[in-house]
């Protein structure tokens, strides 16, 4: 996902337009910004490329996801099921809206499994956050089907699937909202910043008031000082140089997509040669944005030697199962209830008992996957050189592990 390899021109271009106004505010300063609306126009271009009815721009993918929690109106006593291999932000923002992440297990898609999903679903479940994670669809059709039949809305975690499809159609317009993120090493990236897109009218209303202090962005001779609310909300706006570059980056979007599927061809060809080696189960892989290559070895063992191998030689891998931030057993703070606040919340009630609690061995099916899984970045430059070092490793790694 490494939009940051290309940043140019273009970019220069869009931040050159908002410093010539000095109006780096979303709103207002009529006559001096001289109509040059970077936000509101990414917001309106974001929600073109994805065949969505309306985009709402905010500070990160984590606001992103809690903004679209809060107008969906979940908070506390509300449950909201995400998936064990995700980023911490997705069950961060469930905590923040006063609300308790329930997780699924992945399956090799290293997305949500629906099964799982159907035995999780409570009385108390108000939404679900699938993740397409590392680049590529979960099962968005099962997924959907389920939260149809009992009526829960869905919210999609896209934030590392920016372009990303499933048979035809952009991940992120298939739940009630899509939430994306431009932190500094997503697809897309404007250092920070999120997006939430919907269909519907009403929803996004309300996102645009919530993210903005509750104003209803009504035109009236007071201006904003003018406006009236309906309801509380908080400050989440996106700056107008993000916006610039957000516009630069959209448009380089699919150009990225494209040099990714091929140097994820060529290293994919790469670890072909690795004895036993499977590659992650991909729903679509036409709609795939290419980001990351995911491969599983048969054990955990395996899993090990060869990676062992792979860095001893230049080319080591990422080993989701040891990495602290993306898998549900490492998040200690999690499993330990660790919070600044004197009260203990989230994890404790004001009377001190225990709210929620969870068990590292909860998800022994997902442990299963993650414990055989390598995973690299797919780069969008990626030099002969580099593939040629990639291949030479995975020569030594098939031959010693083999
Ligand atoms: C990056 C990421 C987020 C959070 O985005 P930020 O912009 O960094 O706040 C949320 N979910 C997932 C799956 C992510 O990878």
């Amino acid at each position: 996902m490494p939009g940051f390899e290309v940043f140019g021109e273009k970019e220069k271009q869009e931040i050159m337009d908002v410093l010539e106004t000095g109006v780096l505010f979303r709103y207002e300063f009529g006559e001096q910004r001289k109509g040059v609306y970077k936000v509101r126009t990414f917001e309106e271009n974001f929600a073109r490329y994805n065949g969505a009815g309306y985009a709402q721009a905010v500070t990160s993918g984590t606001v992103a996801l809690k903004v679209a929690l809060a107008v969906l109106g979940i908070g506390p006593g509300d449950e909201v099921i995400t998936q064990g291999f995700t980023f911490v932000a997705t069950w961060e923002a469930i905590f923040d809206v006063g609300a308790v992440p329930v997780f699924t297990e992945v399956d090799t898609t290293l997305n949500m499994e629906p099964a799982d999903l159907e035995k999780k679903i409570t009385d108390r479940t108000k939404a679900i956050i699938p993740v397409h994670m590392l680049g590529s669809g979960a099962r968005i059709d099962e997924i959907m089907a389920i939260a149809d039949k009992h009526n829960i809305p869905v919210i999609e975690d896209t934030a590392q699937a920016a372009g990303g499809k499933w048979r035809g159609k952009h991940l992120g317009t298939f739940g009630k909202c899509g939430t994306f993120s431009f932190d500094a090493v997503k697809t897309m990236t404007t250092g920070e910043g999120g997006m939430i897109i919907t269909d519907d009218e009403k929803l996004w209303r309300n996102m645009s008031e919530y993210h903005d202090h509750g104003h209803d962005h009504v035109p009236n001779p007071g201006g904003r000082g003018g406006e009236g609310r309906s309801f509380i909300g908080f400050n989440y706006r996106m700056m107008e140089l993000q916006g610039a570059i957000g516009l630069a980056q959209l448009a380089r979007l699919d150009d990225m997509i494209a040099a990714q599927k091929k140097n994820k061809a060529a290293m994919k060809n790469s670890a072909s040669r690795l004895p036993g080696v499977t590659f992650r189960t991909l729903v679509d892989e036409e709609g795939d944005s290419a980001t990351f290559l995911a491969f599983f070895l048969p054990s955990r063992e395996k899993a090990q030697t060869v990676n062992r191998i792979l860095q001893e030689n230049g080319a080591g891998a990422i080993c989701f199962a040891d990495n602290t931030w993306h898998y549900y057993p490492k998040w200690e703070h999690l499993i330990t209830g660790s919070t600044i606040t004197a009260s203990g919340w989230p994890f404790k009630e004001q009377d001190g008992r225990r709210r929620v609690l969870y068990d590292p061995q909860n998800l022994p099916g997902s442990a299963e996957i993650m414990n055989r899984l390598l995973v690299y970045q797919v780069p969008i430059k990626l030099s002969d050189e580099r593939l040629r070092q990639i291949d030479a490793a995975m020569e030594k790694a098939a031959n010693l592990a083999g």
